[in-house]
Order: C-alpha cells, then structure tokens, then sequence
C-alpha cells in the first residue's frame, strides 16, 4: 500500500541499514492480534512468520496484557535484587522441564536478547571446562553478537569481520536429506556423531578438546531441520564421555514451538545448558536466560552482570504465558495443529516437481524446494517468487534453509484450523501461480 511504501521510504532515510525483514515484507505494521497483522494501509496479513518465533500465545494476548498492566503498576526495573514476579517465573520455568530434571536445574537471566544468553552459554562453559574451543554446526544460527556470530556457520554474516573468537569448528548437521557423508536416511554406517567422535578421539584431527558443543536441537533459520532418530542422545553422551559441555540452542525450538516446552523434550537426551528467548517473552518483550545444570555454577557472584538482564515486565509477561499454555493446552493444540498442516501440505503439495521435502515437528515446518527430486539441486529462486505472491494475496512467512531454499512456517501456536485452512488455501493458489 501507500502509506506503507511512505514510511518505509521515511525509515530507510533515517535508520541504519541493519534491518532485514522490511526488504521481504516491505510493510509498515499498524496493529496486530492473533494471528493477524494489520498495515497502515488496513491490509490484513496471516501471520506465519510470528516475529521470527516469538508471539507463540498470539500478538497482543490479552492475558498476557492483563498481566503486563498490573506489572507496570508496581515495579518496572529492579536490577538483580530479588523479586517475588522472578522467583515465580524461575520456579514456573523449572516445573516445566521434565520430571527427570527436577531439583538439578538453575535459571539465570541474560540481556534482552536472545544472542545475549548465547553468550553467556559459551562463557560459563569455557570458564567451566577451563578449555575454549566450541564445537558448532552447520546451518546453525546463534546470533549477531560476536560470540554467537562466530558461531554461526553462514559466512555471508561475517564477510568483512576478520576476528570474532577464535577455536570454533563446524561439523555437519544431522541433515538426513542432504547428508553430508552421502547416507541414505535411517541406514547410515557413517553419520554425523560418529564423524564427531573421530574428531573428538584422533590425536591427530588438529581440533583441542572443545568446551562445548552447541546446536540447535531443531535447527531452525537452517531450513526447520529435525535430526534423525537418536541423534541428540547419541551427541550428548559422546560428548558427555570426553567432558564437553552440551548447549541446546532452543531460543526459537523452545516455547512449545514444536509442542513441547523445548525441543528436546521429545527425545531422552538432556543438555547441561539450554538457552532461552523469543517466546518467554510472552507477546515480544524481550527476556533470554539460561537454564544450566547447577553442577556448573563456574561463575561467582557479579562475574555476568548487564543492566536490562530479567527485565520485571517481560518476567510478568513470562508467567502469563506459561499460565496461558498450561490453562488451555496449547502443547497438544501445536501437536494436532503441525499434523493438520503437514497433512494438508503433503496433500496439496504433492503434484509439485519442485519440493523435496515436507518436515517438521509441531508448529515449525519446512518446505524445501529443489530443481529436481533426484539431484536435489536447490531451488531458493523459485521460493523468492512463491514467497513474493503469497505476501501480495495475504500469507507473511520467512525464508531460510542451507541454500535459502525453504519456506519456514513459523506461526502463532494458537492458530486455528479456519486459519491455517486460509493459509493452505494461499499456498496452493500461488505454489501454481509461481511453477507455471
Ligand atoms: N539462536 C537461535 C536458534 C535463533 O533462532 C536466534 C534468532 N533467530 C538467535 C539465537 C538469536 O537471537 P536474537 O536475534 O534475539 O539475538
């Protein structure tokens, strides 16, 4: 619209040229709820994109706002000094995990962001282990910041950067559809943890006894990639056998993304740190934390200290959004709801020569788009063109993937069927509209 294209023109001229996503969804937002956006020009929007994850309860909740007002009223910044608003929001936190977990965890609260909590992950596990190499992963994304930067693989981020920290050493994903060792999924003699074990055992693979391993648990700006049956489990006792310290990166799998309150809850494996962000912060206010194993308390008092760490709002708005879960069962909700779209997609989608792969675990659902089924030669040309025409008739979704050749759907967990039938129904229109 319009008015949109007016005040994009206006911020372009006066803020930096740092950000992304205006570029690929060229609107100017008005208001939102739900699962629905509203531009200045009162366009509608279905928003599978939910803020790169974050509105997980839906923009603008009302229960969280109730929560959010009352907070505001009483105290805003306090700094680290003890608050009854934290102590519950760390201890609705802890009662979340696994029963397994129980009485072994802490939580301790990083900046706003999510990069921050990142950072604090790597910090508390070199000055733990005392070593400083941090083993990351293919198709990972952590951050903007230097650390996390450092340890995201895509190079485009860090083309003009020459020194972020040192001794950080990729290894391949557990990407079944494109295997780094050319294994055909569910019979690989050699897979990626055995690879990692040949790093970790070889005197001679010049890699020093890592700190860390750090990944995603459902990579997602990769492509929304879950890994093969076993795999976390097989990482973190590997890693476990050598004294490395395991990071789930579960800034956006976590916050029952995937139907869970983390990502790994649906497999046996257990990490020592798990950092945390995006949807704890209810409707978008900005929280990020760890939640480590209380073994590894390495830091003294005021070792990691920052002014907007634990944030009394975003703490306010943290309770009432696992209230809000737990009260109306939204896990199971984003259980029923990924297998109605995945349904809904491998149905539609099926005549099309052009998609590889239809995958996910809840509500974070990839489609990879390839030239050709057999080379699986990727095709994020035609994703460009598919993403476009379903922004101009109303879907909002991102884009990601190894090669940018994946539509990440990412939307509000509390969509509901009418919605994602809308969605579905957009998709399919313009899937055609963009092949022919
Ligand atoms: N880790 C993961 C897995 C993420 O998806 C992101 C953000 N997309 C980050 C870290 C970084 O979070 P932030 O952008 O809030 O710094």
């Amino acid at each position: 619209g319009q008015y949109s294209k007016e005040l994009l023109l206006k911020q372009s001229e006066i803020e930096g040229k740092v950000v992304s996503y205006p570029k690929s969804m060229p609107i100017a937002i008005k208001r939102a709820k739900g699962a629905i956006i509203e531009d200045v020009d009162g366009n509608h929007f279905i928003d599978f994109f939910a803020g790169a994850g974050v509105v997980n309860v839906g923009h603008c909740n009302p229960d969280i706002l109730i929560a959010v007002k009352e907070q505001q009223e009483q105290l805003i910044h306090a700094l680290d000094f003890p608050t009854e608003n934290k102590i519950e929001a760390i201890n609705l936190i802890l009662t979340n995990l696994p029963v397994d977990m129980h009485g072994q965890y802490k939580v301790s609260f990083g900046g706003p962001t999510g990069s921050d909590a990142v950072e604090a992950a790597i910090k508390l596990a070199k000055m733990q282990t005392k070593r400083d190499t941090i083993i990351a992963f293919t198709g990972g994304y952590h951050g903007m910041t230097s650390g996390a930067l450092a340890l995201t693989s895509n190079t485009g981020f860090r083309e003009k950067l020459t020194s972020l920290i040192p001794n950080v050493h990729f290894v391949p994903y557990s990407y079944c559809y494109r295997c780094a060792f050319r294994q055909s999924p569910g019979s690989c003699r050699h897979d990626c943890v055995s690879y990692l074990e040949d790093i970790l055992e070889n005197p001679h693979s010049g890699v020093p006894k890592p700190a860390a391993i750090l990944l995603e648990p459902l990579q997602g700006e990769g492509g929304n990639i879950v890994p093969d049956n076993n795999y976390l489990e097989k990482l973190v006792s590997l890693a476990h056998k050598h004294g490395i310290i395991v990071i789930f990166d579960e800034i956006q799998s976590g916050f029952y993304r995937t139907g869970e309150f983390f990502a790994f809850m649906h497999t046996k494996a257990r990490p020592d740190i798990i950092t945390f962000s995006k949807g704890f912060g209810g409707v978008g206010f900005p929280i990020s934390g760890l939640i480590y194993r209380k073994d590894l308390e390495a830091w003294g008092p005021g070792a990691h200290i920052g002014t907007f760490r634990a944030n009394q709002v975003s703490l306010a708005a943290c309770r009432a959004a696992i209230k809000f879960v737990n009260r109306t069962d939204l896990a199971l909700h984003v259980g029923i709801m990924g297998c109605y779209l995945m349904t809904k997609l491998n149905e539609l989608f099926r005549w099309c020569p052009f998609i590889g792969e239809i995958r996910g675990q809840g509500l974070m659902i990839g489609i990879e788009f390839v030239k050709d089924i057999s080379t699986k030669s990727p095709y994020p040309e035609i994703v460009k063109v598919f993403r476009e025409r379903c922004f101009q008739s109303g879907l909002l979704f991102e884009v990601g993937g190894h090669f940018n050749n994946v539509v990440r759907l990412v939307p509000p967990l509390i969509i509901t069927t009418a919605i994602a039938d809308a969605a579905i129904s957009i998709m399919s229109t313009e899937l055609r509209a963009a092949v022919i």
